[in-house]
């Protein structure tokens, strides 16, 4: 696309804003901040001038374009249909563009497009953490041991290490049995693959459990989203189209159990496909896209549940409630759990400034608006923070393990699994 024609898609989207600043109240950069730079209107603005000729495409617009959680609270609270979400990407990538992106970057993103070299790099990366990482003083993760070049980990920084086995290698390609309820294929991300493959068997375990055949291919590719948000849409068009070609099978449903990949497929990659075939094959792939907390609420069978007497709280991932429109599923399943005491915390919805590489970026900042989260789950009381992104679950974990907290965090699918099993050992119990 001509420099012309993005600038013309801009404009479309730069008339609406009235200026009313809407999106100053609820952008969690701005709150930290308290600069108008940091919110949608003032970004609009800096793109407004870029059209005009008044402003350049310089690395520092780059940098004020980055700063920013793409949360979308500023789509959701704009009440004249800005979609600023759309011209932040695209301005990164115009920044992209024009001022290239940081070397780790563009080799990171292009890595992604080896599969295989990609999971090779992880699996020797696995071996070799200790050599780079040392156990927490809390053991609850992984730290540093010193400035890695390029990694961009802050050495305060807890991280959960990469799991010994990955998930797909845990699980056979293909899970059936007798008299199917139907078939879902289950797209399983980066993140439960090499960092949490347990709540990827949950997950797993979840769909058979309800009577669903599965398929867990060995050959999806990352989702795309670290590139394409980093401005790299051409490595995320690559990676949606290998994962539509993947995805394309005789299937019922597409399974996602990580927010921003399950946005990815569902949405976002019908702004970057740009091959008809591709996109044809696309749109029948989103419509069958579903988070594994709105599987359970739309065909679980709460008669299985067995009781968890457990206090739990949930943090709305912005690509959950804002990305796919989940957020009353896992509610509804919580309160079919007997005795689950789940106690809702104030501003769940609010990000909590995990946001992809901003909080590598930006870790000071990130900290500060995890912070407020942090506040509202300890004044609910509960022990435990579930939440369905993977990203928000290794943020919220370090600034627990930061402050001392002894509250634990649970994918939502760990959770579900953990009350289907209680409702077996009671069944059993019952013989
Ligand atoms: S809320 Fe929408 S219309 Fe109002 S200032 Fe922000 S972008 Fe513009
Ligand atoms: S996406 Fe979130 S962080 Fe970015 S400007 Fe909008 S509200 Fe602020």
């Amino acid at each position: 696309m001509s420099e012309e024609h993005v600038q013309e898609q801009w404009k479309k989207q730069l008339v609406k804003c009235i200026r009313c600043g809407t999106c100053r109240s609820v952008c969690p950069v701005f709150k930290e901040e308290n600069s108008e730079n940091t919110t949608a209107r003032g970004k609009v603005q800096l793109l407004e001038g870029v059209v005009e000729g008044n402003v350049k495409l310089t690395p520092i617009l780059q940098e004020r374009f980055n700063k920013c959680l793409l949360c979308k609270a500023c789509v959701k609270g704009c009440p004249s249909g800005v979609r600023t979400d759309l011209l932040f990407l695209s301005a990164r990538q115009a920044n992209a563009r024009k001022n290239s992106l940081p070397l780790v970057k563009r080799v990171a993103f292009k890595g992604l497009t080896f599969r295989k070299l990609f999971d090779t790099g992880l699996r020797f990366g696995s071996v070799m953490q200790n050599v780079f990482m040392k156990k927490s003083a809390d053991g609850r993760g992984n730290q540093a041991r010193f400035n890695i070049p390029g990694s961009g980990l802050d050495l305060r920084r807890i991280i959960p290490p990469l799991a010994d086995k990955p998930l797909r290698d845990r699980i056979p390609e293909k899970i059936t049995g007798e008299n199917a309820k139907g078939k879902a294929v289950f797209f399983t991300g980066c993140m439960l693959n090499y960092i949490y493959p347990e709540a990827g068997e949950a997950v797993v375990n979840i769909l058979r459990k309800n009577g669903w055949d599965v398929t867990v291919p060995s050959d999806q590719a990352c989702c795309g989203t670290p590139a394409f948000t980093s401005g790299d849409q051409d490595t995320g068009r690559k990676l949606a189209a290998d994962n539509v070609r993947v995805l394309s099978g005789d299937y019922d449903l597409v399974i996602t159990a990580c927010a921003s990949c399950g946005a990815a497929l569902k949405n976002e990659y019908g702004e970057i496909i740009q091959d008809e075939d591709t996109r044809r094959k696309w749109e029948k792939i989103s419509a069958k896209v579903m988070d594994i907390s709105e599987f359970v609420e739309k065909f679980g069978d709460p008669g299985l549940f067995g009781p968890l007497p457990l206090k739990i709280t949930y943090h709305d991932a912005c690509h959950l409630v804002r990305g796919m429109d989940v957020s009353k599923q896992p509610r509804q399943v919580f309160a079919a759990v007997p005795k689950l005491d789940f106690r809702d915390m104030k501003d769940a919805d609010v990000c909590c400034g995990a946001g992809g590489t901003f909080s590598m970026v930006y870790y000071d900042l990130s900290r500060r608006i995890n912070d407020h989260k942090l506040d509202n789950a300890a004044d609910t009381g509960a022990d435990y923070l579930v939440t369905g992104c993977s990203a928000c679950r290794m943020h919220i974990t370090d600034g627990l393990s930061q402050r001392g907290s002894n509250m634990k965090v649970m994918h939502t699918a760990e959770l579900i699994d953990m009350a289907y099993k209680s409702g077996e050992n009671q069944k059993k119990g019952g013989k």
